[in-house]
C-alpha cells in the first residue's frame, strides 16, 4: 500500500460515515501521488495526515425564536481547515443537508481552490442545517444574530473571513455582519460578500458565475473555439447559475435549461434571464413560474432530467453530486464537449471518469469556481487598504485570475505527464504551494 492509500484508509476509519468528506479526499489524494513520490520528505513530516485533519473544528448550538414564539435549535459549524498560506477563508452554507461531512469536504476543497487563486488565503468552511426557505425576514435575522453570537469569537479579519454560499446571500451576510460589529465594536472586513454601502466589492455577486465562464472560454480559446452559438445547460438558478448564464449569454451561448431544487425549465428559444432574476432574486419564488410566463418554455418536475437535454456545454451550478455516472453518460451520448463545475463537487467520481474517458474537457470546481473566493480576497484587500475599485477594475482582475488559473492547472497537468487532466492539474497546482508553506512552518 502506498503512503497516499494508507492515509486515505486511515482517514476513512477515523472519520466514519463522512461520505462527502471521503469522496473529496479520495479525489484529491489519489491525484497527488506523483507529487508525493517526488517529495519523500512529505511522508516523514506526516504532511498528508496533517493536511487532511482540520486545524480546528467548532460545533455549536444555534437557538432562535420563530414568528409564532416557538423556539428552534439548529447546529452551527465552522471548520478552520488550513491556514498555512493565509487566514481561513470560505463560505457559510445554510441548508438542511448540512452536516460535518459536508462542511469538511467543502473545507478541504477550499484549501486548494484558495491556493490556486494565487492570493494569500487559507481554507475554511461553515454553516448550519437551518433552512432559510419560507422564513420571514425577521426569522432570518434572528437566526443570523444567534449564529454570529457564537461564531464571532472564532473569526476575525486576520484570522478567519467567512462569506456566503448556498442559502447565504446579501441579506444573510448583512445580518451576520451587523451582529459581529455590534458585539465586537469594530467595522472591519470580517465577512466578504458585504453590501456596497458597508465595505463590499463591486462584482462579488457576479464573480463566481462570470469566473466560471471566463475559464471555460479560455479552455475553448486554446482549442480555437468560443461560446458563440453553443447550446448550454446550466443547473441551479441561484447566485452562481444566474451570473454564469448572464456571462455565457453575453459571449453568445444559447442557454436552454436551468433548475431549482423542485424541477427544471427548458426553453428552446434561449432562457430569458430577466424573467429568472425576477422570479428567483426579487420574488424568491419557484422556477416553474418561468414556464407560465414565457411562451414555448416547459417545466418538468425533478432535477435529473435536465442532463438528458442535448448540449455542447454543461455548467452544473447547484450542489454536490448532481451529476452521477448515468447523467454523465447521457450528456456524453448527447454530444457534450465542455463541462465546467460552478458548484462544489457537482460530479461524482464515476461521472468525472466517464467525462475524462470520453475526452470531454472537464474543468473541476476548485479551479472553475475560484472566481468567487478570488473576488472575496480582492474585497479583503480593498477593506484593509480603505480602497474602492470600479467594476471594470475588479472584473479585469477576475478575468486575469481565471485565465492564469487555467494555464497554471494546464501546465501542472503537463508537468507530471497528464496533459488535459485538469482534475490532476488543479489538485497538484493548488497543493504544491500549501505543502511548501506547511513544510516551512515545521510540525504544527
Ligand atoms: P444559492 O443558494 O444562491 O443557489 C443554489 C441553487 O441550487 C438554487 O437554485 C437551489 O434551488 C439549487 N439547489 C440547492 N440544493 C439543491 C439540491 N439538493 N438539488 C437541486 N438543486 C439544489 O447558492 P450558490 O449559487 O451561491 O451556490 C451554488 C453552488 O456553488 C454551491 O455548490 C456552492 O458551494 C458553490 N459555490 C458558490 C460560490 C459563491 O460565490 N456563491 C463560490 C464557489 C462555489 P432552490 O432555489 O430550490 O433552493
Amino acid at each position: 500500500m502506498t503512503y497516499v492509500q494508507r492515509v486515505l484508509e486511515d482517514l476513512k476509519q477515523r472519520n466514519p460515515g463522512e461520505k462527502e468528506f471521503h469522496q473529496a479526499a479520495t479525489e484529491i489524494l489519489l491525484t497527488l501521488e506523483p507529487v508525493i513520490n517526488a517529495h519523500p520528505e512529505y511522508q516523514k513530516a506526516a504532511l498528508l495526515e496533517r493536511f487532511t485533519e482540520p486545524e480546528r473544528t467548532v460545533l455549536f448550538r444555534v437557538p432562535w425564536v420563530d414568528d409564532n414564539g416557538n423556539v428552534h435549535v439548529n447546529k452551527g459549524y465552522r471548520v478552520q481547515f488550513n491556514s498555512a498560506i493565509g487566514p481561513y477563508k470560505g463560505g457559510l452554507r445554510f441548508h438542511p443537508s448540512v452536516n460535518l461531512s459536508v462542511i469538511k469536504f467543502l473545507g478541504l476543497e477550499q484549501i486548494l481552490k484558495n491556493s490556486l487563486t494565487g492570493l494569500p488565503i487559507g481554507g475554511g468552511k461553515g454553516g448550519s442545517d437551518f433552512d432559510p426557505k419560507g422564513k420571514s425576514d425577521r426569522e432570518i435575522m434572528a437566526f443570523c444574530q444567534s449564529f454570529m453570537t457564537e461564531l464571532f469569537r472564532h473569526i476575525g479579519a486576520d484570522t478567519d473571513v467567512p462569506a456566503g454560499d448556498i442559502g447565504v446571500g446579501a441579506r444573510e451576510v448583512g445580518y451576520l455582519f451587523g451582529q459581529y460589529k455590534r458585539i465586537r465594536n469594530e467595522h472591519v472586513g470580517v465577512l466578504t460578500g458585504r453590501g456596497l454601502s458597508y465595505g463590499g466589492s463591486l462584482m462579488r455577486k457576479e464573480a463566481t458565475g462570470y469566473g466560471l465562464v471566463y475559464m471555460t472560454a479560455e479552455a475553448m480559446k486554446q482549442r480555437g473555439e468560443t461560446f458563440e452559438g453553443k447550446v448550454t445547460v446550466i443547473s441551479g438558478s441561484g447566485n452562481v447559475a444566474i451570473y454564469a448564464c448572464e456571462k455565457a449569454q453575453e459571449l453568445g451561448a444559447k442557454v436552454v435549461a436551468m433548475y431549482d431544487s423542485n424541477g427544471y425549465i427548458y426553453d428552446p428559444n434561449g432562457i430569458k434571464l430577466d424573467v429568472i432574476k425576477q422570479i428567483k432574486e426579487v420574488e424568491r419564488g419557484r422556477i416553474k413560474e418561468y414556464a407560465d410566463r414565457v411562451a414555448g418554455a416547459t417545466y418538468s418536475e425533478g432535477c435529473k432530467g435536465i442532463w438528458t437535454i442535448p448540449c455542447e456545454v454543461a455548467l452544473p451550478c447547484a450542489t454536490q453530486n448532481e451529476i452521477d455516472e448515468e447523467s454523465a453518460k447521457s450528456l456524453i451520448a448527447n454530444g457534450v464537449r465542455y463541462v465546467g463545475e460552478g458548484a462544489n463537487m457537482p460530479s461524482t467520481l464515476e461521472a468525472i471518469s466517464a467525462f475524462q474517458n470520453a475526452n470531454v474537457i472537464f474543468l473541476p470546481a476548485k479551479a472553475a469556481n475560484a472566481g468567487g473566493v478570488a473576488t472575496s480576497a480582492l474585497e479583503m484587500a480593498q477593506s484593509s487598504g480603505r480602497l474602492f475599485w470600479s467594476a471594470e477594475e475588479v472584473d479585469a482582475k477576475l478575468k486575469t485570475i481565471m485565465v492564469n488559473i487555467y494555464h497554471n492547472v494546464d501546465k501542472a497537468a503537463k508537468k507530471y505527464g497528464y496533459e488535459g487532466n485538469y482534475v490532476m492539474g488543479a489538485n497538484i497546482a493548488g497543493f504544491e504551494k500549501v505543502a511548501e508553506a506547511m513544510m516551512a512552518h515545521g510540525i504544527v
